[in-house]
């Protein structure tokens, strides 16, 4: 490996980090026609979209579609490829979308390469040229050496807000020393739905059920249990305060957790995800001590194996079939940006003429120990995101997208999810076609010329949703 010698590339737009976000950018910049570079620091793009989570906040809690564009056309995909499972109603708080993510990594590949991006895994990025407000070049880092890449855009889609840190943007991060949990998720294969739904049936008040009068839609929780089961798939959560994780949490048969969330990634293979593993309060940008997380997350994940095959009816004969490929970080840099999200806009379902995408998970800030904060949207509606909230302040020609976004902490508890990443993507990169489009390669007014009108405009003949949702 040589690094001693700096080369050179050039792009016409520069996305940095392939999760859902940048997959979301790097697929609109090309499909509208630019030169598109992706540096992805992992061995495969997609980020958490492939730990076999569902997608959050792509409907809101009244059943309604609010992410559409890029996202539909990636769920297509799946659709295809015959991982696609389905919008779910979880008879809790939300509605998610489940899908098999080993067939996530075919679609997200898939789209890629049909769209033309040229992709750079196994690539850091590790340094930023800067000068009067404007990103001049990206420093990446692989076996190939050092690269500078030049470009008149750049989109820090990397969940940390790596590259407007570097650049000299301000940021917030956790608060308090307080960060959301590090959680490693797995799946478990050769559960027997039937068993399980027939234990919500029989003693729902291990269960989180009905948070939100959208979803209550005043029920008991015994009816909604029924509904649970009428739908078929398991979509259940097992909650920390409940007598079941209560008692073994008591009886040092399990380790301190909110919840046992658990959703279908395939049903041919029986196969569902778990989000319930964590270590709170790390600041997962220290990467000694992210590292130090692995272990005891994976022991949780033999800790709550055998828990589930004892004590859990439907998982007697489960076994391990995934892990996330890396430990899934909630929490890190909300970068200062023109406007920042906040907790009321959330809450209130607040629509504004400057939204880019929406959002509308509840208010979901996970801590340590059996805690989680739950605070539904109003009226399971959902929120617009204002453009303003991806234009990092002082700087001119890169945006954020994705995790990283301008936030409060209880917004950002929301809006992280996977549907909005996808939603402020495509905006990202909508937006950059079109000033490159006006304004010609130097592109010198940068992402805060963007004229709104035209963006929403733009991103509503994509298919993106911005209008007509609660
Ligand atoms: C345990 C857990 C459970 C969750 N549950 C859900 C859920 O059920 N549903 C839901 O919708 N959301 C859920 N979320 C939230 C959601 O998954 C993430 O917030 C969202 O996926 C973030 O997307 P992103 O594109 O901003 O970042 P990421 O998906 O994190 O992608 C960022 C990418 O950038 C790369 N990168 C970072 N830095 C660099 C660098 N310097 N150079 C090059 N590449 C870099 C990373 O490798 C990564 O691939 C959960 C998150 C966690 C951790």
């Amino acid at each position: 490996m040589r690094t001693d010698q700096m080369q050179a590339w050039d792009t016409e737009v520069l996305v940095i980090g392939a999760g859902a976000a940048g997959v979301a950018a790097a697929v609109t910049a090309a499909r509208r026609g630019l030169d598109v570079t992706l540096v992805e620091s992992g061995s495969m793009p997609g980020g958490e979209l492939l730990t076999g989570m569902a997608i959050d906040g792509a409907l809101n809690g009244c059943g309604e579609w609010v992410v559409g564009g890029f996202a539909t056309e990636l769920l297509d995909e799946c659709k295809r490829l015959g991982g696609y499972i389905g919008a779910l109603n979880d008879w809790r708080l939300i509605h998610y979308v489940c899908y098999d993510p080993e067939i996530m990594k075919l679609a997200v590949a898939n789209l890629l390469a049909r769209h033309g991006v040229k992709l750079l895994l196994h690539t850091f990025a590790y340094d930023v040229e800067h000068e009067h407000g404007r990103v001049k070049a990206v420093h990446i880092l692989n076996k190939q050496g050092r690269t500078r890449i030049t470009a008149p855009l750049f989109i820090d889609a990397s969940g940390d807000g790596d590259i407007a840190a570097m650049a000299g943007a301000s940021y917030l991060s956790g608060e308090n020393g307080q960060y959301q949990p590090l959680s490693l998720m797995f799946r478990l294969a050769n559960v027997n739905t039937g068993d399980l739904l027939d234990f919500l049936a029989r003693e729902p008040e291990h269960f989180a059920l009905g948070e939100s009068d959208a979803i209550r839609g005043g029920r008991s929780d015994q009816e909604i249990a029924q509904e649970v089961k009428k739908q078929g798939h398991p979509t259940v959560f097992l909650k920390g305060d409940g007598p079941l994780l209560a008692r073994a949490i008591e009886a040092g048969e399990l380790y301190p957790t909110a919840l046992i969330m658990i959703q279908p990634t395939s049903t041919e293979k029986r196969e569902v995800c778990l989000n319930t593993t964590r270590v709170a309060n790390i600041d997962a940008t220290r990467t000694s001590e992210l590292s130090t997380v692995l272990e005891p997350l994976s022991k949780q994940i033999e800790i709550c194996t055998n828990f589930m095959r004892k004590r859990v009816p439907g998982f007697e004969h489960a076994v391990l079939s995934g892990l996330a490929q890396r430990i899934g970080i909630r929490e890190t840099r909300r970068i200062a940006c023109d406007e920042t999200l906040s907790q009321e806009d959330v809450l209130s379902a607040r629509k504004r003429r400057d939204g880019i995408g929406k959002g509308s998970h509840h208010v979901d800030i996970h801590q340590d120990g059996i805690g989680q904060l739950r605070i539904p949207v109003e009226g399971g509606g959902s929120y617009d995101i204002p453009w303003g909230c991806l234009l990092p302040k002082g700087l001119d020609n890169l945006a954020v997208a994705g995790r990283c976004l301008s936030a409060d902490r209880p917004a950002h508890g929301s809006v992280r999810v996977m549907g909005p990443c996808m939603a402020m993507g495509q905006a990202a990169a909508t937006a950059a076609s079109l000033l490159l489009a006006e304004q010609g390669r130097s592109a010198e007014t940068g992402f805060r010329a963007m004229d709104i009108a035209q963006l929403r405009q733009a991103l509503a003949s994509d298919g993106a949703i911005l209008e007509g949702t609660h």
